[in-house]
């Protein structure tokens, strides 16, 4: 399967529903709702902060270790990695689809195609977060659409199918959320945790 599928994919999925819902919903909600501008502009806000936050988890360096700070730092009480010939700090791993030793690493996330590790994981935890709260609100919205509406127009077709896609990734992305608000509870990483 190419790399890049899952990566291709969420960002299908989330620029698509988020539009179709901006796109139906927006002139609805601030002439029908009295607090549907607070709404639409909150919602906007938690929308920016799940895009910059995947932008982020993917690009940046999840925590690679440098070669030259390793051989000095790790050489006593690090272990050493036969891939990268070097000795890691303690709870860092090889990744073996980025082929390099990760700091704290936690996991290697296809649908961002890149590890998350010590440096990036607090934009991944926020991504997470803002992306089940952008979920939470559509599905709201919708439930109240399908409620209220008394015309099946296409505004009552994009309801259902922006609920039933909210449901599914709603679930995922909350069973995430969970685990790793347990995760960092306990103090450790996913890999350690498994
Ligand atoms: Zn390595
Ligand atoms: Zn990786």
């Amino acid at each position: 399967m190419c790399k890049y599928f899952l990566v291709i994919f969420s960002w299908t999925l989330i620029i698509l529903c988020s539009t179709c819902f901006y796109w139906f919903f927006s002139k609805n909600l601030i002439e029908k709702w009295k607090f549907g501008k607070i709404f639409l502009i909150s919602d906007s806000l938690i929308f920016l902060l799940v895009i910059i936050n995947f932008l982020l988890v993917m690009c940046l360096d999840p925590g690679y270790i440098q070669i030259e700070i390793s051989r000095i730092s790790f050489v006593e009480n690090g272990d050493f990695c036969e891939n990268c010939r070097i000795y890691r700090p303690p709870r860092s791993h090889h990744c073996k689809y980025c082929n390099r030793c990760i700091e704290i690493f936690d996991h290697h996330c296809p649908v961002v195609n890149n590890c998350i590790g010590k440096l990036n994981y607090k934009y991944y935890f926020t991504f997470l977060l803002s992306l089940f709260l952008h979920i939470t609100l559509i599905f709201f919205i919708c439930v109240l659409h399908i409620w209220t509406s008394n015309n099946q127009n296409s505004e009552y077709l994009c309801s259902w199918i922006l609920l039933g896609v909210s449901i599914v990734s709603g679930i995922y992305v909350f069973s995430l959320l969970y685990l790793h608000l347990k995760l960092i509870f306990l103090g450790k990483t996913t890999r350690e945790y498994n």
